[in-house]
């Protein structure tokens, strides 16, 4: 099993070197997360042996376990689930990132909590970017209308990086493509409005990280083709 891991860390490492290289970038402009959910800790422990550091969690329940687990390593956690506001004061402390913040509220509590507990959390704003009525997510349109409000309220606690996205199942390549290469696009209206620090593009998992990585991606999330099927 640790064998197991490890080969297919170094596999889609190369994987992802390799798509960078053909969107002219170099492999360390894509950060691996291993979108650890479901996994048990010995699981993530092979990763972190193999000197692996950015683990993705989706249910802050689960994640709690995990981050005490595993605590004297120097990991960095990105919380990908949908986050419920009910939860956002455990975020703060053990989480660096989170991928999904689709409301100004969300935003401000994690602001809130942050401060008090002297962190800073990256956030990445959530895009529903092809209508998907399965999905969380702003609205391409609602996005720079709140990053407008969020970037005039100055938030010390929080830094506004860029976008996610999680694409539809069952369909075409072309379609998934389209998609992140239309959140591409935003993320670039972006820069241009709010500067070059918003410039993180969070897409792309097991199935098509190497078509998102060639549409730009910075950070994939990888799951099944790291560690196998959920247990
Ligand atoms: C589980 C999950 C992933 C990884 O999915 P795989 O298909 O296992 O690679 C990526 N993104 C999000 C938001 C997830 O919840």
């Amino acid at each position: 099993m640790m064998s197991e891991v490890k080969e297919q860390l170094e596999q889609v490492l190369d994987q992802i070197a390799a798509a960078a290289q053909r969107s002219d970038r170099p492999a360390d402009a894509v950060r691996l997360i291993a979108a650890s959910k479901m996994q048990p800790v010995d699981n993530i422990l092979k990763l972190i042996e193999c000197g692996h550091r950015d683990f993705g969690e989706s249910r802050v329940q689960e994640a709690l376990a995990k981050t005490d687990a595993l605590e004297e390593y120097p990991l960095n956690w990105h919380f990908i689930g949908h986050v419920q506001s009910n939860k956002t004061r455990e975020i703060p402390g053990r989480f660096n990132w989170v991928h999904t913040v689709d409301s100004e509220k969300i935003v401000r509590r994690i602001s809130d909590t942050a401060a008090a507990t002297d962190k800073v959390v990256n956030l990445l704003l959530q895009v529903n970017i092809a209508d998907d009525p399965d999905k969380h997510g702003l609205r391409p349109q609602d996005v720079f209308p709140l990053l407008d409000r969020l970037f005039e309220s100055a938030l010390p606690a929080i830094q506004l990086c860029g976008l996610m996205t999680i694409a539809r199942n069952n369909v075409s390549e072309t379609e998934t493509r389209k998609a992140y290469a239309d959140l591409k696009q935003l993320l670039e209206q972006c820069q241009q409005r709010f500067g070059d620090e918003f410039k993180e593009l969070s897409m792309g998992m097991s199935r098509d990280y190497e078509l998102a990585i060639e549409e730009g991606a910075t950070m994939v999330r990888v799951g099944t083709g790291l560690f196998g099927s959920r247990p």
